[in-house]
């Protein structure tokens, strides 16, 4: 077990960086009797049932099963988004794979944190909450290693090839970029969702989006949290400055205009 996961700093580091963090007791305590150095991390998925519940697979993650004992990964991921803290060392989640991202083959549980994520890996849809959650975690934790190299986040499927297929429904690739995103926002980023950015709504999102034009220069003399004319004004002149035309320049937010504005974006 390494002071780096043991560390008390963690829990804060997670919430500077958005993550709503929960421990299952004795956390920092928890890991198989064997050396862990953190440098990498691999993402899975529970395969527990869909219906399950938000933290469906805690007590088999922690505590193992007949054939495998526990921890099975460092840190658990609701379907909602929260990141449980299950164990700070050694946990058997990687097995028999590799060598990938300077890990030697078999090596996974020495050198990679564990991300077990709830999903029933049969086609379940992941939460917007869920996947958001899962980038910036591994944003997190690449930051708290002290790296910005997002090849060090890689699946259990491509440790394992042909073995494993977890996280199923997710392109690692696409995967990658997205904390490459996050990593290049930083850990202060506000995440916007989408169906709150529509003419005629009133909620604090738009008034994020007015604050964030104004530091742009795009400033209206409307401060509040109501998306009227001038907000649709004001956002058109920063799709317009984005190059962006006609229909696209409608003044109604997207994902992307969004994203260069300094915003993590949800549906
Ligand atoms: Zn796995």
């Amino acid at each position: 077990m390494t002071e780096k996961m043991k560390n008390i700093g963690l829990i804060n580091h997670l919430h500077r960086w958005g993550l709503k963090v929960e421990t299952v007791s004795g956390w920092r305590q928890r890991g198989r009797p064997y050396n862990f150095y953190p440098k990498a991390i691999i993402c899975h998925h529970t395969a527990s049932g869909s219906s399950s519940g938000n933290f469906a697979s805690e007590g088999i993650v922690t505590h193992g099963r007949s054939d495998l004992p526990g921890p099975l990964s460092q840190i658990l991921l609701g379907r909602d988004g929260t990141v449980k803290l299950v164990a700070a060392g050694f946990s058997n989640h990687a097995g028999y794979g590799g060598p990938r991202a300077g890990i030697p083959a078999n090596q996974g549980n020495t050198y990679a944190i564990g991300i077990e994520a709830e999903n029933n890996g049969l086609g379940e849809r992941w939460s917007p909450q869920a996947l958001n959650a899962y980038y910036r975690l591994c944003a997190a934790l690449l930051d708290w290693l002290g790296t910005k190299d997002v090849s060090k986040v890689f699946g259990h499927k491509e440790w394992a090839p042909g073995r494993k297929i977890d996280p199923a429904g997710i392109d690692m690739e696409r995967f990658r970029a997205q904390v490459k995103l996050a990593l290049a926002q930083g850990p202060s980023v506000k995440t916007v969702r989408l169906s709150r950015l529509v003419p005629g709504k009133r909620n604090a999102d738009v008034l994020l989006v007015k604050k964030r034009l104004a530091k742009k220069g795009i400033a209206s003399s409307d401060k509040t949290n109501f998306f009227g004319k001038e907000l649709q004004n004001d956002y058109r002149a920063w799709q317009i400055q984005n190059g962006y035309k006609g229909k696209d320049a409608d003044g109604i937010p997207g994902k992307n205009s969004l994203q260069k504005l300094g915003f993590a974006v949800i549906p």
